[in-house]
């Protein structure tokens, strides 16, 4: 079964808008993030090491991790367009000059059409929410993804996020007022919490409305806090069976709508420690699809009934 048959899938949906397959280029752009200089916080949210997601290629300009980006993909048509997707650290920190900038300069490559811009909730100003609403008056497709991961602020304590859910909140109308288009992001598997906690948590979203969601369970990697919570037992990663069940609903109770970005996710491979099936992407996808699928046709039998 394929995804793309049973949601908008975020590449179905640009197929659909711009009438060509748009991939996601990942840019790190040398950012840190206010929860690690010591401006929100220190030592950041237990879970993350951004080495394990990062291109590893910091060193290189902008200009140059799109075009390395553009090569790395694989069965690329000449006619396929990019969004730069700034994704390590916090993706607005900085001055709305150099954002500007580097915006700009992604912008400025051959073929890349828009920007998806990664941050935390609390580092939205109104200069920079401004600038990415010039950005898509000039006819750019521009995506704010805001890491939310849980609506619990007792959740995001424990993990220490160093920011609670009025910060969404306040970031999406902000951000709504001005049309921009904003993606969710939801961990499922954070400690403390169960299924109410996922489904609480994509209520709350869904009642403060969002354009896309990001939905990926809670993985392991090496030189965390969670780590050695995983060590000491203290942590003990969600079951593949149950994050595809969950999330299956989770996506079946979303308007038809809603734009899903991602619904697994995983680490590099010499970072993870676990769940090991966050590895096998395509399998947990083809899952989910499925199981969607089945949710659908179960709800439209009792309709029909
Ligand atoms: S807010 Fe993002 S970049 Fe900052 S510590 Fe948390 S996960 Fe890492």
């Amino acid at each position: 079964m394929n995804l793309d048959q049973v949601v908008l899938t975020f590449g179905r949906a640009m197929r659909e808008r711009h009438g060509v397959r748009v991939h996601k280029i990942c840019i790190d752009a040398g950012f840190t993030c206010p929860n690690r200089d010591g401006s929100k916080g220190i030592g950041g949210c237990t879970f993350c090491n951004n080495r394990s997601f990062s291109p590893a290629s910091r060193r290189l300009s902008v200009q140059e991790q799109v075009t390395r980006g553009q090569a790395a993909i694989r069965h690329a048509r000449p006619q396929d367009r990019y969004l730069a997707y700034f994704q390590a650290y916090t993706n607005t920190y900085d001055d709305v000059r150099t954002l500007e900038q580097l915006y700009r300069g992604a912008l400025e490559c051959d073929g890349v059409i828009g920007l998806s811009i990664g941050t935390r909730p609390d580092c939205v100003p109104e200069p920079v929410l401004n600038l990415l609403a010039r950005l898509r008056d000039d006819g750019h497709e521009v995506w704010l993804e805001l890491g939310l991961q849980s609506a619990f602020d007792a959740t995001l304590d424990r993990v220490n996020r160093c920011h609670g859910f009025a910060d969404y909140a306040d970031a999406v109308r902000r951000a709504q007022r001005r049309g921009l288009q904003t993606c969710t992001h939801l961990i499922l598997g954070l400690p403390g919490e169960e299924e109410f906690h996922w489904q609480a948590s994509l209520e709350l979203v869904l009642a403060h409305g969002t354009d896309g969601l990001k939905i990926h369970p809670l993985h392991v990697v090496r030189n965390t806090l969670l780590a050695h919570d995983l060590r000491a037992g203290r942590y003990r990663p969600v079951s593949r069976e149950r994050y595809v069940e969950a999330t299956a609903q989770l996506v079946h109770a979303c308007p038809d709508n809603m734009v899903f970005h991602r619904l697994t996710g995983t680490a590099r491979g010499d970072m993870l420690l676990g769940p090991d099936w966050c590895a096998e992407k395509w399998s947990v996808i083809n899952d989910i699809a499925a199981r969607v699928a089945s949710l659908r046709a179960g709800a439209i039998q009792e309709s029909a009934a």
